[in-house]
């Protein structure tokens, strides 16, 4: 990780107080004096503060109930921050994994892990992420092997990748993806010409949601251990 990252995670110190301490020269990485903040550096390298070594905290992973209206960055914006929420310290360490639209609800993955959350978010590790659809028609029949066939989004060049869609009622539906695109699940089903009235997040590989909206709670070492 960045050695300005590796300071925030082992002190309290801010980003830009780690950046300041840095560039003071008031830091070192294996006896060497660094004053470049983007300098990588590995947990088990000795590094220190003014002489005292430093031992970054252990990585958080929380999961957090979304409610609707709230918005999935760090910051206040339109809507207020979930981040904000969560109450905790030091939350500019922690990042979103696959953020959800502001009127979107459910299952919001947090941590400071970026390894980790790549293993949820990267195609390619095809993690799958299940939504509740709340549809303003009544499911066409040849959604599903529309979807499990990929369709391609209007602006886009590559088609979806394969979708499962389990249909639990005239205007319900559970989805399963595989990527998260810009507002895929909307897209998809504008793309068939229906289009969503609510979007609720249910469960990411093997983390099902199981606490109310506004709640979170840290993850058990099975649900981290899963990616
Ligand atoms: N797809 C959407 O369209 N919106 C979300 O919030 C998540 C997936």
């Amino acid at each position: 990780m960045r050695l300005d990252k590796f300071l925030c995670k082992s002190t309290a110190l801010a980003r830009a107080d780690a950046r300041r301490v840095i560039h003071a020269g008031q830091v070192r990485v294996n006896g060497a004096l660094i004053t470049t903040e983007a300098t990588q550096v590995h947990e088990n390298n000795h590094i220190t503060l003014n002489g005292r070594r430093l031992i970054a905290r252990p990585s958080r992973y929380l999961m957090m109930h979304k409610p609707p209206g709230t918005q999935c960055s760090n910051v206040d914006g339109v809507y207020p921050s979930l981040l904000h929420r969560l109450g905790l310290d030091k939350t500019c360490d922690l990042h979103i994994v696959g953020r959800l639209d502001a009127d979107t609800t459910g299952l919001v993955l947090v941590t400071d892990d970026g390894r980790w959350s790549y293993n949820i978010i990267s195609p390619q590790k095809r993690c799958e992420k299940v939504y509740r659809v709340g549809l303003r028609d009544p499911l066409a029949d040849e959604v599903t092997s529309r979807f499990a066939r990929g369709l391609l989004l209007q602006g886009e060049t590559s088609p979806t990748l394969p979708a499962g869609l389990e249909v639990v009622g005239p205007n319900e539906a559970l989805l399963t993806l595989t990527e998260g695109r810009f507002h895929q699940v909307k897209r998809m089903f504008a793309a068939v010409g229906n289009r969503v009235l609510s979007l609720h997040r249910e469960q990411i590989g093997n983390i099902r949601l199981d606490i109310g909206p506004g709640q979170w709670r840290h993850l058990t070492a099975d649900e981290i251990d899963g990616f």
